[in-house]
């Protein structure tokens, strides 16, 4: 296969890095964006330690998502973060885009081991209840494969806890940082984007008010529903038939 067939697909992770940056959510290179084509079993990511601002779209190394390798050809080594990707790709099957970045406020919660509770409709327009926290891998896990078992960790935990990862599109590792994703790569960082702001809200409310109280159900719902699901009803229309 040529690689110039995955030009869109590396495009995408392109765009969705340096948007990372941007966003302010990437220091140095502590971050990164993929993904995956799910009918030519492809993921797109971005390669391990180049900075940014020398960053190329041809940079994008493509990897198998059934084997987790390289594709053939491809001359850069993957973020060191990959086999996260993959796992998640492999496990969550309807996410198509995944950011992982260690974002001021998120990364604190999850260095606090604290979930983020809800705390207004700002959260709750994209999440349908805390942002989950997973547990610290064991050592056994980080010394067999860590960046697969931390991928294994968060797909667990969202099936134990019966979680719909477009339910809950980010989660916080124990002691590491969030990881977001969504339909698309653009829309991962988006949820990353969001992660990062209903963590700096939460800090606040509870420095304003350490016995706040999280969002009503009642409210939550409204929120959560009113952009997601068979009932949604904000924002434009998507089938239709003129041009936005
Ligand atoms: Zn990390």
């Amino acid at each position: 296969m040529s690689d110039l067939s995955f030009s869109p697909l590396k495009e995408a992770v392109f765009a969705a890095n340096i948007q990372l940056v941007k966003a302010g959510l990437v220091v140095l290179t502590w971050g990164n964006a993929s993904a995956v084509d799910r009918e030519r079993g492809v993921v797109a990511i971005k390669p391990s330690g180049v900075a940014y601002d020398v960053l190329r779209p041809e940079d994008i190394v493509l990897i198998s998502l059934e084997t987790g390798q390289p594709l053939p050809g491809e001359k850069l080594r993957p973020s060191s973060d990959t086999p996260t990707h993959v796992c998640l790709y492999q496990r969550f099957s309807t996410i198509g885009g995944i950011a992982h970045t260690h974002s001021r406020h998120a990364t604190s919660w999850a260095q606090a081991c604290r979930e983020i509770p809800c705390y207004g409709t700002t959260h709750a327009d994209t999440f349908s209840g805390p942002v989950p926290l997973c547990r610290p891998l064991t050592t056994q896990e980080i010394e067999e494969a860590y960046e697969w078992n931390t991928g294994m960790v968060i797909a667990g935990h969202f099936e134990t806890n019966h979680l719909d990862p477009l339910h809950s599109p980010g989660v916080l590792l124990s002691f590491h940082a969030p990881f977001a994703w969504g339909e698309t790569a653009a829309k991962a960082v988006e949820n990353a984007i969001v992660v990062e702001e209903v963590a700096a809200l939460a800090l606040h409310t509870e420095a304003l008010n350490p016995q706040a109280k999280t969002t009503p159900q009642s409210i939550l719902d409204k929120h959560f529903h009113r952009k997601h699901g068979k009932d949604a009803y904000y924002g434009q229309q998507k089938d239709t038939s003129t041009t936005l």
